[in-house]
């Protein structure tokens, strides 16, 4: 019936939910500005959606070489922890 979310915060499943379309841009401006309230008081939410940037940032990079997706994914997420 009616949005569960009107003038909210967005929740950790949310941002889950979100995570892909705000990676790619694809979020509104609304969208947009939740999403990131959000990643300034929630560290872990942060941390991953850091991580998913800097993967898709990687991936376009290495797009051309064809790197296995869930390879490259562990390799940079275990890269990533150490950063971390
Ligand atoms: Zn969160």
């Amino acid at each position: 019936m009616s949005s569960a979310k009107k003038h909210e915060h967005y929740n950790c499943a949310d941002i889950e939910a979100l995570a892909q379309r705000y990676v790619d841009g694809q979020l509104n401006d609304y969208e947009n500005r939740l999403f990131e309230e959000h990643l300034e008081y929630c560290l872990p939410c942060d941390k991953k959606i850091q991580f998913e940037l800097k993967l898709k940032e990687i991936v376009h990079i290495k797009g051309r070489e064809m790197i296995p997706d869930e390879k490259l994914k562990l390799k940079l997420k275990n890269l990533f922890t150490d950063l971390l």
